[in-house]
């Protein structure tokens, strides 16, 4: 098995080494991941400015960029060949609901997906400056879970997205599969003011959870369990295609 890592966390973060090391035994382990951390970096490529490769060994690369350019680069560039998963992670932190949207490490498994490979993004749902407490464990399910993909597939425009509660295995309850909550943030924005005196804006805020309910990827992960969603790319709401067609749009607009 061949398998290709990134993560927005970094090329030294320590969730992807944990994570190469672990995946070692299924076969070539392949890390291609920013050279510093590009978490928020969301689905972002960089095509204003060159992109360097750094080589750190016969299958590492580090990258000026973004997770979306770094799986991009390792596929036509680092790899003689596709590889047969890409899984981004593990990320520091939580990767739930509509922050998905926002997420370099979502955004760097879905790189893979449309790339036409199957992808995994996996997260750890550690607050702050806490300790990770589960990365062995993390690490090891993961690793059950990339054996599983590649036994059983998953269709072609689809991801799973992994969340772990920080929390050691005991405490944890188990795995459910969810679905995407929807996240809020309120006082999103923080207004402060320089030594200078002049005002700037920091983003941060409080989520607000919009959907909570128990099938949702928050409420599990909330609950000690082990979040997994299936995550599509096709964004289209078909169940408006037909009230759109009865708007009677045309070209010629009065
Ligand atoms: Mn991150």
């Amino acid at each position: 098995m061949r398998i290709l890592l990134t993560n927005d966390d970094g090329i030294h973060a320590p969730g992807l080494r944990a994570l190469k090391e672990s995946l070692a035994v299924l076969g070539e382990v392949y890390v291609v991941a920013p050279d510093r951390e590009r978490s928020a970096s969301s689905h972002s490529v960089t095509v204003h400015k060159p992109l360097r490769i750094e080589a750190l060994d016969t299958r590492s690369w580090a990258v000026t960029g973004t997770p979306a350019d770094c799986v991009k680069i390792a596929l036509e560039v680092c790899l003689k060949a596709p590889p047969d998963l890409v899984i981004s992670g593990i990320n520091r932190g939580p990767n739930l609901g509509t922050d998905v949207f926002y997420s370099g490490t979502v955004s760097g498994a879905f790189e893979g997906v449309i790339a036409g490979i199957p992808s995994l993004a996996v997260s750890i749902a550690v607050e702050g400056k806490d300790e990770i407490v589960n990365l062995d464990y993390a690490t090891n399910f993961t690793r059950f879970l990339a054996q599983k993909i590649h036994r059983r597939g998953l269709p072609p425009d689809t991801l799973l997205n992994v969340n772990f509660p920080n929390a050691p295995k005991e405490e944890i309850k188990g795995a459910k599969i969810t679905k995407l909550g929807w996240h809020r943030y309120v006082n999103a924005v923080h207004i402060r003011e320089d030594p200078r005196g002049r005002v700037y804006y920091w983003l941060a805020g409080k989520v607000q959870n919009v959907n909570a309910d128990a099938e949702t990827d928050t409420a599990a992960v909330a609950k000690g369990l082990i979040s997994i969603t299936p995550m599509q790319l096709d964004l289209t709401n078909y169940r408006l295609l037909a009230e759109l067609e009865s708007w009677q749009l045309s070209k010629d607009v009065t």
